[in-house]
């Protein structure tokens, strides 16, 4: 078992696969002009499977593949066939924009994935636009149903909630869980490296959105399981689906936090929102030995800090953008 400094069991790599989108969501990059890691940097699947068998000898056991857009990188299933046989790995999902899910779903489903989830921040075509400058929302759409449909579960819809921008959909996203058995995760707007200019008074906080959502009926807490990572669980009395609340900014949950990221380019990252990065591509590709790989997870994991500091004095934005870390 793996414990950084603070006490905190970390069992959880995000492995962001690639830097580049299919979208150009406001909150997260630019329209363009972005500079993208060389494809030479980016690692490999074979160095990607190896750190992953390396790791979990040490206790890593659940694993969430992001990106950028996880399904724009060529052969995303074969990689998660790959990773959910390694011994160890109890946990494989993957975080995506579903714009390309309505044709991958199947494979996914068949590689070994189980669980699923999906960035959605309108239910409104126009405004889904306005916030991703492309028009996909039917596809998206249809990528969830695909999803449902293949048996992938739970299938989560990820919102972030910003004022002014969508937050008059707070109901309508809710009222989803009622028809349908999906969870929606409702995510406070964080400060992003590369997103439009990030204002603290932009962010409806999580406090806000439940006391909108107790007025559509009781909501019913759900006790955490395993997988759960910092959400809060409940069902509006009725719903068949499931409500998540995620406040990183408003109620910082570090305490509980027990994750390290991996960026497409091989460093691992200790927090979110600390540019802290240790080098694993560099063991790898001078011909380091597996001994060196779970030095470099030690080196992180004493590095890993007590908490963020967005709502601190100290607060400095990341340099590297969100699509570039995984979120
Ligand atoms: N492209 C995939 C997607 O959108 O799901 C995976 C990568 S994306 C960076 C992962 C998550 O980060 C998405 O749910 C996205 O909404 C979230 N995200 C990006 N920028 C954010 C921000 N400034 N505040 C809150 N969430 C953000
Ligand atoms: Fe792409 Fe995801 Fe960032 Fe949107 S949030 S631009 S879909 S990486």
């Amino acid at each position: 078992m793996l414990f950084d400094p603070f006490k905190r069991k970390i069992n959880y790599l995000r492995i962001s696969v690639t830097d580049r989108c299919n979208l150009r969501c406001r909150y997260c990059m630019p329209d363009e002009g972005i500079p993208l890691i060389p494809h030479e940097e980016i690692l490999t699947y074979e160095e990607i499977v190896r750190i992953v068998r390396v790791f979990a000898t040490q206790g890593i056991s659940k694993i969430r593949l992001t990106g950028g857009e996880p399904l724009v990188r060529k052969g995303v299933a074969e990689l998660i066939s790959r990773l959910s046989r390694i011994e160890g790995i109890e946990d494989l999902s993957l975080t995506t924009n579903g714009v390309l899910l309505k044709e991958f779903a199947q494979d996914l489903k068949q590689a070994g994935l189980k669980r699923i989830n999906i960035s959605l921040d309108s239910l409104r075509r126009d405004r889904f636009s306005q916030i991703t400058r492309k028009d996909d929302f039917q596809r998206v759409w249809e990528g969830i149903e695909e999803a449902l449909r293949v048996g992938l579960s739970p299938v989560k819809i990820n919102m972030v909630a910003i004022k002014g921008l969508n937050d008059d959909e707070v109901e309508s996203f809710a009222h989803l869980t009622f028809d349908l058995p999906l969870t929606v995760r409702y995510i406070e707007y964080m400060p992003s490296g590369n997103g439009e200019e990030w204002k603290e008074e932009e962010i409806l906080t999580i406090p806000q959105i439940k006391a909108r959502l107790e007025k559509l009926g009781p909501m019913i807490p759900i006790p955490p399981d395993r997988w759960d990572g910092p959400a809060r669980r409940y069902r509006i009395q009725g719903a068949v689906g499931e409500i998540g609340l995620i406040g990183p900014v408003s109620s910082h949950f570090c305490d509980e936090c027990n994750r390290l990221r991996l960026t497409p380019d091989g460093k691992i990252r200790t927090c979110l929102f600390s540019d802290e990065e240790i080098d694993v591509k560099e063991i790898l590709r001078a011909g380091g030995s597996d001994l060196d790989l779970k030095e470099r997870l030690f080196v992180a994991l004493r590095a890993k800090p007590e908490r963020h500091q967005i709502n601190t004095h100290q607060f400095k934005k990341c340099q590297r953008g969100m699509s570039a870390i995984g979120g």
